[in-house]
């Protein structure tokens, strides 16, 4: 086995800075717990005892609204809630917007099938200020990704399940509810927290898998056409030099696959080429918590597109897992750019910096200088989950199944998540094995 990386290092969007007793996360900073692949994948690698959970006690979520952080009110999830009372008491919303949302039971299901924007779905069930204020940036913002163009179907498809079960979402998030609960505080309880990481950091999981391989990682080779030999494959790589496979999975983003089967499947070709990617930069800031009036004890805060802001959420590393700064010091994280914001990946790093001190200053009142600051733009980084994308991908993954010992893997095709492209991998790695073991 041989892995072929194009950069320097492997782990792509994992990737850990560990620097003067703080641990840095330059690009996914956690994994949601439910999907259980990239835990279990950590448990085979004996990385069980470094699993760590969110620190609940500052399980706070803020979204600015008017220029302020206001909290997320209790109970809500993305877009939905089972209980108005906590929606009604925000001042997320106008007494216009809590009328529309308290309508949402009554309002009748769709019937098509077909795929939706995040944006037709939210305004339909719930109206224009969900929207607006909370789920494009809860929601939309973890694809970084246009509303108006992001599926519904791809994305959050509990949701779509429950317009379609129950009628309603507010109906589905009360069932959904009363069955967490009928299962038991040991089913339901709080043994894992939503989210979770490393104790050193996300970059544990691929040096791990590394170590492991050994010498069987070639670094700076990037494959840019795949030809079929008499028995298996040539992969041409960029500079010149080639290397043949019995089997090969591509597990680059699409739009390199793309350039990869274009001569062995155009058709495919030219679907993988449509999957369209956002870029984003993260900001990592280290201050001393008494730079703070009242240090942020809370987990984060997201920007509405509304708002006009120039980063789209930030997270306190500090406070969302134990052991990310030195006593008496926070880890503060920005995200920028994305779909909506694309001018703000021409910004120089200083000028990065600058823009996220201008916002912690307005939104969060620190003035003082950070300590350590590290950019980390990431290009074309973030697939583009549009309308129509699982039928996109059906249809990739038809045109590719007859490529003999041949998979694709990775995050463009079936959730963007770490454990999503877990699961994509040892879903390609099974592919391989059962092509490789039916005889031609
Ligand atoms: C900034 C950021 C924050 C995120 N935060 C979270 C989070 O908190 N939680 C979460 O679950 N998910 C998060 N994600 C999403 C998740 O981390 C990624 O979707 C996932 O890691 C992508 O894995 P991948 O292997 O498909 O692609 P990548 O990680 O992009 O890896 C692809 C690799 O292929 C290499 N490559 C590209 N072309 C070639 C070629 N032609 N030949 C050889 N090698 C090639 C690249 O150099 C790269 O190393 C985040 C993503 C980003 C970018």
């Amino acid at each position: 086995m041989e892995l072929l990386e194009r950069g320097a290092r492997c782990g792509g969007a994992l990737e850990t800075i560990r620097r003067d007793g703080f641990v840095i996360e330059t690009g996914a900073d956690s994994f949601l717990s439910e999907k259980t692949s990239a835990a279990e994948l950590a448990r085979r690698l004996g990385l069980g005892a470094e699993l760590i959970p969110t620190r609940e006690i500052y399980g706070k979520t803020f979204v600015v609204r008017a220029g302020r952080l206001v909290e997320v009110p209790a109970g809500f999830m993305m877009l939905a809630t089972a209980h108005f009372g906590p929606v009604f008491l925000s001042p997320l919303f106008s007494p216009l917007g809590k009328l529309r949302m308290a309508l949402e039971p009554f309002i009748a299901a769709r019937t098509s099938g077909d795929d939706e924007s995040l944006e037709s779905f939210v305004t339909r069930r719930l109206g224009r200020e969900v929207l607006d204020r909370v789920a494009q940036a809860l929601a939309g913002g973890i694809y970084t990704a246009d509303p108006k163009r992001l599926s519904t179907t791809a994305t959050i498809p509990r949701f779509v399940e429950m317009e379609r079960r129950h009628g309603s979402l507010f109906k589905g998030m009360r069932a959904a509810e009363r069955a967490r609960a009928s299962k038991g505080p040991e089913v339901s309880g709080a043994r894992w927290s939503l989210f979770q990481s490393f104790r050193n950091g996300m970059a544990t999981l691929p040096e791990t898998i590394a170590a492991r391989l050994g010498g069987s990682i070639r670094t700076g080779a990037e494959v840019i056409a795949m030809s079929p030999t008499a028995d298996g494959w040539r992969l041409a790589l960029a500079g010149g030099g080639s290397i043949d496979a019995d089997a090969v999975i591509c597990a680059a983003p699409a739009y390199a696959a793309a350039r990869i089967v274009s001569p062995l499947e155009p058709a495919a070709a030219k679907l993988l080429g449509g999957i369209s990617y956002a870029s984003a930069a993260t900001v990592n800031l280290t201050f001393r918590e008494s730079d703070f009036e009242g240090p942020p004890r809370a987990f984060g805060f997201v920007v509405p597109a509304i708002e006009h802001r120039r980063i789209i959420a930030a997270s306190f590393s500090s406070f969302k897992f134990e052991g990310r700064a030195p006593a008496g010091a926070i880890l503060a994280r920005a995200f920028i750019g994305g779909e909506l914001h694309r001018e703000m990946m021409n910004l120089g790093d200083d000028e990065m910096i600058a823009a996220v001190r201008d916002e912690f200053r307005a939104l969060l009142g620190v003035t003082a200088a950070p300590g350590i600051t590290v950019v980390r733009r990431w290009p074309d980084a973030m697939p583009q989950y549009d309308v129509g994308h699982l039928a996109r991908v059906a249809e990739i993954e038809r045109l590719v199944a007859p490529i003999p010992a041949f998979a694709i893997a990775g995050a463009a095709y079936r959730g963007v998540g770490s454990p999503d492209c877990v699961r994509s991998g040892e879903a390609a790695a099974d592919t391989i094995f059962a092509k490789l073991s039916t005889p031609k």
